[in-house]
């Protein structure tokens, strides 16, 4: 037994200070970072945006993986389950703290799966239309809906996206249950929100702010607590009639449990650094979003906004009642 012992603890010696030694010369390859939705959405924009700067400063290429399906709970999913070394993050959402309740069975437990590197940006959401709806604002969007609810779609990005979220609150600040129409992320349902297949959709700024900027769908409102610089002219939600109205979609980079802490912060620090570029700044400004501060570009950040806000939605859902299996 105790030659047993002591083999497994020069094991356990030899596997950690091979962990500790990678952990030094990381990153040495290829990094993957999985987006949990479609290519071309608002958080494969974001996770795209980022992944090039922190490239530059890792000197590694860092590829980004669309794993969309089931609100985002696929792709993180994925990263829970791969080698904890560094080469496989994951770029989630506000949907990583909502899922922890909206399902009942999730392939991971989200605050045992995963370890941080840190907050990316809190992005505000706009309630928009087909170019063709017929409402101009948000009184007569409500009425619209209200009164047609057995043909009205809303589109969204399954069960725990951001869309699903915003939708789900605006149904329930109307009193009106409306038919969703699911994707794997609000790219592809922006081509139908555009070809006139879906009607109405809440989505972030990030995939919305050419469309709205350009006419090709309605904006109603946005869902900050103050209008934005880009759209001076479109009410908050708030403003427009839907009190208390405001959601906030954050975004985090996580890895899978048992990453080293050193790869985690060379990470972050890294993160801090994209967060501070130029070019990120100036497109998140274009976008409608601002960088996170280097204070919450940190894992324990992270750790501590995913855990606040699992506590934060898990009432809201619990009174809506509505749950995935
Ligand atoms: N973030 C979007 C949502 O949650 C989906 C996407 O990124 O495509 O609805």
């Amino acid at each position: 037994m105790k030659i047993l012992n002591a083999l497994l603890g020069a094991a356990t010696a030899v596997s950690l200070f091979a962990a500790s030694a990678s952990a030094q010369t990381y990153p040495e390859r290829t990094i993957t970072m999985v987006v949990p939705f479609s290519a071309g959405g608002p958080t494969d924009t974001v996770a795209r945006l980022v992944a090039e700067s922190m490239s530059k400063d890792l000197g590694q290429q860092i590829i980004v993986e669309n794993v969309g399906g089931a609100g985002g709970t696929l792709g993180a999913g994925r990263v829970a389950q791969a080698d904890p070394d560094g080469y496989t993050l994951l770029l989630h959402h506000i949907g990583m703290a909502t899922s922890a309740t909206l399902y009942r069975k999730l392939a991971y437990d989200t605050l045992n799966a995963f370890e941080y590197v840190g907050l990316v940006t809190e992005v505000p959401m706009t309630i928009v239309a087909r170019k063709d709806f017929e409402p101009t604002d948000l009184k007569g969007l409500i009425e619209h809906v209200k009164a047609n609810k057995d043909t009205v779609t809303v589109a969204n990005a399954g069960i725990g996206a951001a869309s699903h979220l915003c939708g789900m609150m605006f149904m329930s600040a109307i009193e009106t249950p409306l038919t969703t129409v699911p994707y794997k992320g609000t790219g592809p349902a922006m081509t139908d929100l555009l070809g006139g297949q879906v009607d109405i959709m809440c989505d972030q700024t990030t995939n919305t702010t050419k469309q709205i900027q350009g006419g090709t769908i309605k904006a109603y409102a946005v869902t900050s607590p103050q209008r934005l610089k880009i759209f001076p002219d479109l009410p908050t939600a708030e403003e427009a009639g839907l009190s208390g109205f405001q959601v906030g979609i954050w975004h985090g980079i996580y890895a899978p449990k048992g990453t080293p802490a050193e790869v985690t912060d060379r990470l972050s620090k890294s993160l801090q650094k994209a967060l501070k570029d130029e070019n990120v700044v100036a497109r998140f400004g274009e976008l409608g979003t601002e960088p996170s501060s280097e204070a919450d570009a940190t894992p324990a950040a992270l750790k501590a906004k995913l855990e606040s806000e699992i506590g934060r939605w898990k009432p809201v859902i619990e009174a809506a009642g509505q749950y995935a299996d």
